[in-house]
């Protein structure tokens, strides 16, 4: 079945819109995040295509899920999206390789430090054929000032990153098919059961993350070795980079060591939100 056809075939089942066609047999319908229920046909449909083995699994390659993914999702509107992370230049990179253009998108909250901005453009420069693209809030720190009031990341960060992140994503994928991320299971324990792929209920596409059996110190080994560009304050003890105002370096951390410490440090909060399908 073409990917183009899937939702309108899932539609007709009454059920909430899905394209599993693409699911490795690895899958299992069941793990789904949310808990819906799926209608009978939508499952007989998952058995029928288990049958009709992918050539990919969970066991397979990163090389091969990303050959696979541009390959069987041609007719599909696919994204990446990157946040300029370590992980996510690594995956530029792979994908980049391939030769096939590809839409990144990335939301600039207008709180990026400049380093981020600096090795967003080199990223452009470097990958000619992949498409970068600001899919970020259009709402100035200043009139979100005046809405909510002053320091909003401090009073009530969870609505500021609504505001900046989850609702401008919402808005990016509409439309979108297939989301490519590089989200990994060792980041943290709200990303440990993550798939390869998945459905995404939150924003009901495919969810593709093809490093997910990776670690930090296999993607710091890769960007080593492929001579990728990352973020400078990766040097200066930021495991991760967010916006400026709720990142800060981590004491004794090390380029090849993946820790969300250092984000949000006054609140529990460890996640922005974007993630939702599978709690994250
Ligand atoms: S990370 Fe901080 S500044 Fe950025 S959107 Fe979230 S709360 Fe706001």
């Amino acid at each position: 079945m073409r990917d183009s056809t899937i939702r309108e075939a899932a539609a007709a089942d009454g059920g909430p819109v899905r394209a599993d066609a693409g699911l490795p047999r690895a899958v299992d319908p069941q793990t789904r995040a949310g808990g819906e229920a799926e209608p009978a046909s939508v499952r007989l449909r998952l058995a029928k295509q288990a049958e009709a083995a992918e050539p990919i699994g969970e066991t397979s390659s990163t090389e091969e899920l990303i050959a696979w993914s541009l390959e069987r999702f041609r007719d599909a509107t696919m994204v990446m999206t990157t946040s300029f992370g370590m992980e996510g230049c690594a995956l530029i990179d792979m994908v980049a390789r391939r030769g096939r253009p590809l839409t990144v998108v990335y939301l600039d909250t207008m709180f990026f430090f400049r380093e981020t901005y600096e090795l967003r453009d080199e990223m452009a420069r470097r990958y000619p054929h992949l498409r970068f693209e600001n899919r970020g809030t259009s709402l100035t720190p200043d009139e979100q000032e005046r809405q909510f009031g002053p320091q909003l990341w401090k009073t009530n960060p969870t609505l500021c990153c609504r505001i900046r992140k989850v609702d401008p994503m919402v808005a990016a994928l509409r439309g979108v098919d297939v989301w490519m991320t590089g989200l990994m299971r060792s980041q943290s324990a709200t990303r440990a059961n993550i798939s390869t792929i998945d459905w995404d209920w939150k924003y009901q596409l495919i969810k593709f993350n093809p490093l997910a059996f990776w670690t930090r110190e296999r993607v710091w080994e890769y960007v080593r070795e492929n001579r990728v560009p990352y973020n400078k304050l990766h040097e200066q003890g930021y495991p991760t980079v967010g916006c400026t105002h709720c990142t800060q370096p981590v004491e004794g951390v090390k380029l090849g060591e993946y820790t969300r410490a250092g984000r949000w440090t006054d609140f529990e909060k460890t996640e922005c939100g974007l993630h939702g399908g599978a709690g994250i």
